[in-house]
């Protein structure tokens, strides 16, 4: 199959540069391309309805006879409109067409056709609009309907499909060899192919798109555990003492069980000989994972390497960089910061201490992953908030040093089969348990019409000194409005309803030294409340916040409002989270009502997976996953099914580059690839 994607499309019939340029629009640029161009939907000629049982507004399909022949007409604009009757045993219906001058030609009085079609009505009575025809010995089929572009009808889609259905060499290979087809009965790929553009019946469409959606999943198992089997090494750092107790006495608290246990964890995974690290520290927001971090990093440090601690946004490796330094103020650790917005001479300032090792912990944000970056000996690599850096970038931060440890953190609960493609063998921690004196956050939902009663409520937790998140509407169509609709909002409020409070505004759009600014001012309480765009989602910790204030909470991914709500309850005070939202519809009030019930992460992440999908889940398919053509990360049946057909094919032929699994290779580079991935040697 490697090959026809080297084949443009443009050597079928009928496709000039003009059609390969619509063709090109829907990412088709080769054979194999199209043939990956998998239906968005099917019309089903077979499921024929009976004229008296038709519901106005569905599609279907109809076996009637012309009672007249058709009737042309001209209408304003010069247009034909062309009319004729249609019956069968139960009824009548009037089918038209616009501007087709043969369609008088093609039906005929008296004869039976099927007729495919959208039902609407007319004074006249129930109608079809340009529907599909068949004559019915033709037409037992199931049809292909492609998502289609302006001047590319799926119709046409269709048709060069066949003809590159038609091109499928007899000695295609299948990328699962023929022993696993047989014990995991999936069909072969040829059969698959055909089903999934033009199936055979219903039957075989299932089995087409079951063993696409296997392959496709195998495919990105296999090459995810070998892009983490290539980054997983003999360690060269070596960490023979354990100083998690002298780290214990630097914290201002004392460590939950489970925040322990997570540390120990991590020092049994680096004292053991030769092994790397590879560890996700899983935890609920507020759970505690940067102590965690702070705690492994300090063992590393004082075993004589450097640590990196990588954060996704500018505010929060500010804010870890701030608690760090700290943490560590009478310990004789140099902590240092790199983010993309220092002045370039800074960073080089910054850089050269990495170099010399003058640095011994760094905090940052992808500017310690470009190339400039160099470690004197980086033992230890930590990524918080894991899900959002894509799997090459954790790649990047490994290969800074002698196969550092690594360690992850993520406050995002992934359903386990979807952990193990996204991280592969990593070993797991949880932190199930949140300090003690915590209260949980209580959360309900109002409608803009209550907003005034909220703002009362905020003012008065403020006049008790507790602070306020108010996160502003999104605007839909983008970035820049969604600032301006921020900049107004906040404007308003410090105008009229908190005039005599201490308002502060950031947003996404702002440079990062004035974001941290206005951080900063309310971490140290001068802003009482923080107006803000979803900047504020991952990692922020100001545990005097009391209250925050959602504004049209159903724009918000059921994940993405549970990030949010962490932002509050980090302290010993009673919190609060509102919901604002006039949207009724069940899907909004089903996932509101989620929020208002548990504040517990991995049932809300197990319900957003559910309501949403993954995409969703992830916020902006920011998991570093390759695109699916056709399968969905939500279907954890095929999941489990791919995780154990990768497993036999690793244990039947040991090795990916084995003869036998070539064309499952070649998929694997295609696939990773096209993510913008390095090919696999
Ligand atoms: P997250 O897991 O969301 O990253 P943080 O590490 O930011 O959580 O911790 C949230 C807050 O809880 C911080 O203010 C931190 O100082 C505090 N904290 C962490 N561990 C404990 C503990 N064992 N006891 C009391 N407070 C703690
Ligand atoms: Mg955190």
């Amino acid at each position: 199959m490697a090959s026809l994607y080297k084949i443009s499309v443009s050597n079928l019939g009928g496709i000039g540069n003009k059609r390969a340029e619509l063709f090109a629009k829907l990412g088709i640029n080769s054979i194999g391309d199209l043939l990956n161009f998998y239906p968005r939907s099917y019309e089903d000629w077979n499921l024929v309805e009976k004229i008296e049982n038709l519901e106005y507004g569905t599609t279907v399909c109809i076996r009637a006879t012309l009672a007249t022949s058709v009737n042309d007409a001209r209408i304003s604009g010069g247009r034909i409109i062309s009319k004729a009757m249609v019956f069968d045993d139960t009824g009548s219906l009037q089918i038209v067409f616009f501007n087709n001058r043969y369609i008088s030609s093609m039906l005929k009085s008296g004869t039976e056709y099927l007729f495919y079609g959208k039902v609407t009505a007319d004074s006249y009575g129930a109608q079809m609009v340009a529907p599909t025809f068949s004559a019915v010995q033709d037409a037992t089929a199931i049809y292909p309907v492609y998502k289609q572009a302006a001047g590319l009808p799926s119709k046409n889609i269709a048709k060069t499909v066949k003809q590159a259905l038609a091109m499928l060499p007899n000695t295609i290979k299948d990328p699962f060899p023929q022993q696993v087809r047989e014990i995991f009965d999936l069909c072969d790929l040829r059969t698959a192919l055909q089903n999934i553009h033009f199936p055979k019946d219903h039957e075989a469409l299932e089995r087409a798109r079951k063993r696409l959606i296997i392959e496709e999943l195998v495919v990105l198992n296999l090459g995810m555990r070998y892009l983490q089997e290539s980054n997983r090494g003999m360690s060269g750092v070596k960490i023979n003492i354990d100083y998690s107790n002298d780290f214990e006495r630097l914290l201002p608290f004392e460590m939950t069980d489970a925040q322990k246990r997570a540390v120990s964890d991590c020092i049994k995974d680096m004292k053991q000989k030769n092994a790397q690290m590879n560890r996700l520290v899983q935890g609920d927001v507020g759970s505690g994972k940067t102590a965690v971090a702070a705690s492994v990093c300090y063992t590393v440090v004082k075993n004589g390497f450097q640590a990196a601690f990588m954060a996704p946004t500018e505010i929060l490796a500010r804010q870890h960089y701030e608690t760090f330094c700290k943490l560590f103020e009478n310990t004789d650790i140099k902590v240092g910061l790199l983010t993309g917005s220092l002045k370039e001479s800074e960073k080089k300032k910054v850089r050269q201490k990495l170099a010399d090792g003058e640095i011994n912990l760094i905090i940052g944000t992808h500017a310690l992953i470009t190339d400039k970056t160099e470690f004197k000996n980086l033992g230890l690599a930590v990524t918080d908030e894991q899900h959002r850096f894509g799997v090459a970038q954790r790649s990047k931060l490994l290969g800074k040093g002698e196969n550092p440890h690594l360690l992850v953190m993520s406050a995002t609960p992934i359903p386990r089969t979807l952990g193990l493609i996204i991280f592969g063998d990593l070993d797991i921690s949880v932190i199930d348990e949140l300090p003690p004196s915590r209260k949980p956050v209580k959360t309900v939902w109002f409608r803009s019409n209550q907003r005034d009663r909220v703002y009362s409520f905020i003012r008065s937790e403020a006049a008790n000194g507790r602070q306020a998140y108010i996160v502003c509407p999104l605007v839909e169509e983008g970035e820049l409005d969604d600032i301006a609709a921020a900049e107004e909002y906040a404007a308003e409020l410090m105008l009229r309803e908190f005039a005599d409070i201490p308002v502060g505004l950031v947003h996404g759009q702002m440079k990062s030294d004035e974001k941290e600014k206005v951080m900063q001012k309310f971490v140290s309480g001068d802003y009482s409340i923080l107006v803000s765009t979803t900047v504020i989602e991952v990692g922020v910790d100001v545990p005097n916040a009391s209250v925050i204030m959602i504004e049209n909470a159903e724009r918000f991914g059921l994940s993405q409002l549970h990030q949010l709500r962490g932002r509050v309850g980090r302290g010993q005070f009673q919190s609060y989270c509102i919901l604002i939202s006039d949207k009724s519809g069940q899907p909004t009030k089903e996932r509101l009502e989620v929020m208002c019930s548990t504040n517990d992460g991995f049932k809300i992440a197990d319900e957003d997976l559910r309501m949403r999908g993954p995409g969703d889940f992830f916020g902006e398919r920011q998991h570093g996953l390759p695109q699916m053509a056709i399968a969905d990360f939500a279907d954890t049946k095929s999941l489990e099914l791919s995780q154990k057909i990768s497993d036999y094919i690793l244990f039947t032929y040991k090795d990916i580059r084995n003869e036998e699994l070539r064309a499952l290779k070649g998929e694997i580079d295609r696939l990773f690839n096209r993510g913008g991935h390095n090919s696999l040697n």
